[in-house]
């Protein structure tokens, strides 16, 4: 938990979310701010800023975010239509919140990000 961190205050429940999922490492909450039908994001339980910030010991954390969002996207009804994963790090890529998310898009057709 580090305090000032909006994202842990959501994982603790100290701030209010339309939460889908939490297990005992990871927590999932629809974005505030949709960009798509379907935006979700998934989120360590533990406070790690961002990617600059993994290390070895986070490998079976980071592959159980992605188990979270293949059976996210499953339940939302986007697997077989397609969604998109995105993670920001740092200044260049617009990361706003400095805790580790994924971003699960879907339920439309994206532009391709490489144009
Ligand atoms: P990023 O730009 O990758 O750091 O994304 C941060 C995301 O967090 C944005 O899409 C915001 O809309 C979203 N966000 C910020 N505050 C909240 C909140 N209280 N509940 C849900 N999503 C939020």
């Amino acid at each position: 938990m580090s305090t000032g961190c909006i994202f842990c205050k959501i994982i603790s429940g100290d701030i209010d979310s339309d939460q889908v999922y939490q297990d005992e490492r990871v927590t999932a909450f629809r974005d505030i701010n949709p960009k798509a039908p379907t935006h979700i994001l998934i989120v360590p339980n533990e406070h790690i800023a961002s990617l600059n910030e993994i290390s070895e010991q986070d490998k079976d954390l980071l592959g159980h975010l992605f188990l979270v969002e293949k059976r996210l996207a499953q339940q939302e009804g986007v697997a077989q239509s397609g969604y998109r994963t995105i993670i920001n790090t740092g200044p260049d890529s617009g990361q706003d919140v400095q805790h580790l998310h994924l971003h699960l898009l879907g339920g439309q057709r994206m532009r391709h990000p490489m144009g």
